[in-house]
């Protein structure tokens, strides 16, 4: 059982593409809230540092901290692999701090099935169209076409997974979207659950994918 002192968690996933790693901080900013740092064996991207976006580590060191036990979850996507290690995660939760995470829908899964003491608030976030997506991963990947193809294909099966989350987000604009995901989880911490319309986003999920 949660303490009333514990951290929360917020998982935020998504298909490639559709501005999650944006709205993770934006929205820890706004609520100062604790970015999960993850583990992955994918080369850095340009801007990005070790310690501040991922701890960017080879595979071999990656699977000893799977085999010490040290991932709360772990998982590969687009052949790498991701992981968030279990320790300062649960230093911050028992100190008090909410945690958010951007990680897949693996790892959501995994983290739900673990059943922590701690609350939990998972959110899918959709691109508002198929052409919107596109043009957001081929910015993200102008050097490489097939990538984003890949990405393209990857997306009609991570969408599918939209089901097994507490609330679906449409990202047609960053900060509607940071203000309805803030609202969402300040109405969880009143424990008024705001229902969400199922049959909007099953329809919008069914044009994303024809
Ligand atoms: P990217 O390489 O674009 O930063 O991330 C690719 C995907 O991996 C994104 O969907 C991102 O949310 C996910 N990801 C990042 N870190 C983790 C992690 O620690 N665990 C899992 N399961 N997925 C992660």
């Amino acid at each position: 059982m949660s303490s009333s002192k514990d951290g929360k968690m917020i998982i935020l996933s998504s298909p490639s593409g559709a501005g999650k790693t944006t709205l993770v901080k934006l929205i820890a900013e706004k609520k100062d809230y604790q970015i999960s740092i993850s583990h992955t064996t994918r080369s850095p991207r340009q801007n990005e540092k070790s310690g501040k976006d991922y701890y960017f580590t080879n595979e071999k060191n990656f699977k000893d901290l799977i085999n010490k036990g040290e991932f709360l979850e772990h998982a590969k996507v687009f052949n790498n692999f991701y992981g968030t290690t279990l320790k300062p995660v649960k230093e911050k939760l028992d100190d008090g701090q909410n945690v958010i995470f951007d990680i897949d829908w693996q790892g959501a899964q995994q983290i739900k099935n673990k059943r922590l003491k701690y609350n939990l608030i998972t959110f899918f976030l959709l691109p508002p169209s198929r052409e919107v997506l596109f043009t957001r991963l081929s910015k993200r990947h102008m050097e490489d076409k097939i990538i984003v193809e890949e990405r393209m294909k990857e997306f009609n099966k991570d969408v599918l997974h939209w089901t097994n989350y507490d609330y679906v987000v449409i990202n047609d604009h960053l900060e509607k979207c940071l203000e309805k995901i803030c609202e969402l989880i300040e109405s969880e911490d009143n424990e008024k659950k705001i229902k969400y319309d199922i049959q909007f986003i099953k329809d919008h999920v069914n044009k994303l994918i024809s």
